[in-house]
């Protein structure tokens, strides 16, 4: 273990190496005008890990416009079918906008399964497999959500910051709107909580 971190240390470094030998600064198209790379100083291979995780990310997206109609199918609480409604139309505007990322890099709109969205995801369906519906599935979908919200507001906290750090300002703009819309989805879903589960678990008792 120790041994291959030294390894992959040791290649880095030589990459590295031969980076500089051939360093040329890259044009990077701003709006039709040319703009020079100010990323010169980030570590080899962080453009390549970079776009990697742009790749996750738009999976996870793409595979979110598909579970988010089924979490707001099995939703009983108006406003948790509204506050995912909504959040589902600005999915699908995270999916064009990470398509809009990609036409900036000059990278391939393609994507990379993410691991860790089907994960959540299986959770989520079985939560919604696994609880009656109304309030505690209602609650349910809630926790898994928020969930899904926190792993994108950490993977595009990450890409916002690595595409500061390659010079990258108007994809980081882009990372940051997506950023912010997700934070706000995990505030919404906290909120929901305390009407949607209690004021609903209120009105099955008086149902019952
Ligand atoms: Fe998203
Ligand atoms: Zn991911
Ligand atoms: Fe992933
Ligand atoms: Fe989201």
């Amino acid at each position: 273990m120790v041994k291959n971190i030294l390894n992959n240390q040791f290649l880095l470094k030589k990459q590295k190496l031969v980076k500089m030998k051939n360093e040329k600064k890259v044009p990077q198209k701003t709006n039709g005008k040319m703009a020079v790379s100010t990323g010169g100083n980030a570590p080899e291979g962080l453009h390549k890990f970079f776009v990697d995780g742009l790749k996750d990310i738009y999976w996870a997206e793409k595979a979110l416009t598909k579970a988010i109609p089924k979490m707001i199918k099995n939703a009983t609480s108006a406003e948790l079918r509204d506050a995912l409604t909504n959040h589902l139309e600005e999915t699908k505007g995270q999916v064009t906008r990470l398509e809009e990322v990609f036409t900036n890099l000059e990278e391939r709109a393609v994507a990379k399964k993410c691991d860790a969205m089907e994960g959540l995801i299986k959770e989520a369906e079985g939560i919604m497999s696994e609880t009656d519906k109304g309030s505690m599935r209602d609650a349910g979908i809630i926790a898994a959500g928020q969930k899904v919200e926190h792993y994108e507001i950490a993977t595009y906290g990450t890409l916002a910051a690595y595409a500061g750090l390659l010079g990258l300002q108007e994809v980081q703009s882009l990372l940051h709107e997506s950023l912010a819309e997700e934070k706000a989805a995990d505030e919404k879903l906290t909120e929901v909580t305390e009407r949607a589960v209690m004021a609903s678990s209120e009105t099955e008792e008086q149902e019952a």
